[in-house]
């Protein structure tokens, strides 16, 4: 993308808060007052809500950028504000996790039970040798004793690197060669669309071929039968006999609490550092602010998994240090039925509930009656992460789950900025459909142009954060240069502009005629047509809009007119007939749509409709793989595909259709 991205697309739905939220709202618009006026002094206000074990004496030292130390001199134990103090404070009754295995098993966890659990499994690490600044891996299925163990390495200083339990021998053995890390943390294995699924003899494979390993150990979940080596140990043989006793120490501020790999959407994954004081401040500051989180009321649910930064900052870290209570499942949406999420969410009465664009279209896909089926009354506050969502995916989420009385909150982040950085207020924000809205209070993002100078209202390019944040990324772990270069060299003085350090985070976004942020997908995949910048988002937006789309993506082939062409990949809702004609005419009519909600330019050369689409593990679409089909050429890096085979019914639909023009 050279110049500026062009807007498209106009909105002119909005949804205030509702009034009883906004009168009692943890945070109002004072709060975007206050940080304005002094960054540092709001973040070290927002740091009080954590109990230090030495204060710092320093809010933020930016002396050597773009390595940044927050919260200098403070000495803190992550797990202690998890846990302990709750437990202290008197509230160890209160219900930290309901958990719920995908076959219905249940377990009901206080803080006074976490304590213990957590108790034991550092007293564990500590006698296998492990102790602070050594590096753990974890590949667990969505089980407590997931959290158990990140808290656990957090409560011994140990770095942990949590690698996602769908992910090959190929994938967890490169994290954890990466890492160096000394022991895995696993299990037998966990159930996933009604069966067992073995996770043991991934580790065993991978383990082969790292020597740093020292020991295994691991939680026995379905009972399957498992190969048993010199190096395993059973968690229920060790951390469930150890004492339940365990003095938290205090660690730096900045002392590395972990590395998680990126989800891979672009390329080859990142290892991202995350330290402890500043990340601990902003996940807890955030979990409480944009959520509206009453602890002693809310049943919070997050659906994402541990092995992604959601799981990370908004299962285990944000939520326990603010003493939630919420709901953890195992399993897949769709087991036993498609009705399981709702199912959840009237059982245990969840009111905050907290997942992803890719699910909220899958919803929509399969249809308007499943959730109607089920009390969702209990809901409050509906949040969105991880991609752009389409305006008739917010739409849907509000009246389909929300029922037009919760506000939903669309929170733009990263792994890299560890906590959420631009989203709306519940208590504050009136709403537009498919926007984030505004920078958090003490965030400072931008939206600039090629020269990083701020674009007007109405226009579209680069989102940029101008300022460090205290959750952000410290590094790439043992790459201090690649840091550098991905995030720090496109804009500002690391690319020899001026003297400010722009962090620049890969997405294009636009700012709307009232300031409101668009996120508008990654810059990489921005198309040109014609001359013209065109969003990815925009087009696909468009699509869904359309009440035969549930899912859309859009790449940008090259064309010997144009210099690229649109070309769309659709999924049709479920009840959508597309056979014979009727698939032919569905084809002409997206088309003309597109243009006739986005301008001729947008659109399409080519419409596929097709059942799937390429999607990472964590659900997001890589449209790098369709633009390799859609220019005929062999499929680059597809080591992050959740299901190759998807690829292979586009590629070969591809071959035979012919182009509409
Ligand atoms: P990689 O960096 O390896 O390609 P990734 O960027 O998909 O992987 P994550 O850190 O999990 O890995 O995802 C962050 C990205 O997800 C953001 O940069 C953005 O593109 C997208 N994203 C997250 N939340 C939102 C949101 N609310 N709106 C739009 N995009 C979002
Ligand atoms: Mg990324």
């Amino acid at each position: 993308m050279s110049e500026t991205l062009e807007n498209l697309s106009s909105e002119t739905r909005k949804f205030p808060p509702p009034e009883a939220l906004a009168a009692e709202a943890n945070v109002t618009a004072d709060a975007y007052a206050q940080a304005d006026a002094d960054r540092l002094a709001f973040w070290a206000v927002q740091a009080e809500r954590l109990s230090w074990a030495k204060k710092w004496d320093q809010v933020l030292d930016w002396t050597n950028p773009p390595f940044a130390k927050w919260f200098l001199g403070g000495e803190l134990n992550i797990a202690y504000n998890c846990v302990d103090r709750h437990v202290e404070a008197g509230i160890g009754d209160r219900v930290a996790i309901h958990w719920e295995g995908e076959p219905g098993d249940t377990r009901t966890i206080t803080y006074a039970e976490l304590l213990k659990l957590v108790s034991q499994a550092a007293n564990t690490l500590t006698e296998l040798g492990v102790g602070a600044g050594d590096r753990v891996a974890i590949y667990l299925p969505m089980i407590p004793e997931a959290a158990v163990a990140m808290l656990a390495c957090a409560r011994i200083g140990a770095t942990h690197s949590v690698v996602f339990g769908g992910f090959s021998v190929d994938a967890l053995a490169t994290r954890i060669q990466d890492a160096d890390a000394k022991l895995v943390i696993t299990a037998d294995g966990g159930y996933r669309r009604g069966k067992p699924s073995a996770l043991k003899p991934t580790v065993d494979e991978a383990v082969a071929q790292c020597p740093s390993i020292e020991h295994v150990l691991v939680v026995r979940r379905t009972g399957q039968d498992v190969v048993w080596g010199e190096k395993d140990l059973w968690w229920h043989e060790t951390v469930e006999q150890a004492s339940p006793e365990h003095t938290a120490q205090p660690f730096d501020s900045e002392h590395p609490l972990f590395i998680l790999y990126t989800s891979g959407t672009t390329g080859k994954p990142k290892g991202i550092l995350h330290t402890t004081g500043g990340y601990l401040t902003q996940s807890s500051y955030t979990h409480w602010s944009v959520f509206d989180l009453k602890p002693e009321t809310d049943v919070y649910w997050c659906t994402a998994d541990i092995g992604w930064v959601t799981g990370h900052s908004y299962i285990v870290y944000g939520p326990l240090s603010n003493g939630a209570t919420q709901v953890m499942y195992e399993g897949t949406p769709d087991t036993p039925d498609r009705g399981r999420f709702w199912q959840l969410v009237d059982k245990y009465k969840v009111s905050i509930l907290y997942t992803a664009p890719t699910l909220i279209r899958t919803m929509m896909k399969w249809g308007d009656d499943i959730p109607a089926g089920y009390d969702l009354s209990s809901l409050r506050v509906l949040g969105s992460v991880g991609e752009p969502i389409n305006p008739e995916a917010w739409m849907w989420y509000r009246e389909n789950i929300g029922h037009n009385r919760t506000p939903i909150v669309d929170t733009w982040w990263q792994t890299e900025t560890g906590s959420m950085m631009i989203s709306p207020l519940p208590g504050v924000t009136a709403t537009k459909p498919g926007s984030a809205m505004t920078p958090l209070p003490g965030v400072t993002a931008d939206v600039v142009d090629d020269q990083a100078r701020s674009v007007p209202d109405g226009g579209g390019g680069f989102l940029v954060l101008r300022e460090p944040w205290p959750s952000m990324l410290r590094t790439i772990w043992g790459d201090d240069k690649r840091f550098i270069d991905t995030y720090w060299s496109r804009f500002g003085a690391g690319a020899g502009q001026g003297d400010d350090w722009i962090y620049f985070a890969g997405d294009g976004a636009k700012r709307d005629e009232d300031g409101a942020l668009w996120l508008l997908g990654r810059v990489d995949d921005v198309m040109l047509i014609s001359g013209h910048n065109i969003s990815t988002t925009e087009v696909e937006s468009a699509l869904v809009s359309h009440p035969s789309v549930a899912e859309s993506a859009v790449v940008g082939a090259t064309d010997a007119t144009t210099g690229q062409a649109i070309v769309a990949f659709v999924i049709p809702r479920g009840n959508v007939d597309t056979s014979g004609d009727k698939g032919e005419q569905l084809n002409v009519d997206l088309r003309n749509h597109v243009a006739k909600v986005l301008g001729p330019i947008a659109k399409p050369r080519q419409i596929m409709l097709v059942a799937e689409l390429p999607k990472t593990r964590s659900g997001k679409i890589m449209r790098r793989l369709l633009k390799d089909v859609a220019e005929n050429r062999s499929l680059g890096d597809v080591t992050t595909l959740q299901d190759s085979a998807v690829m292979d019914l586009i590629a070969e639909g591809m071959k035979s259709a012919k182009s509409e023009d």
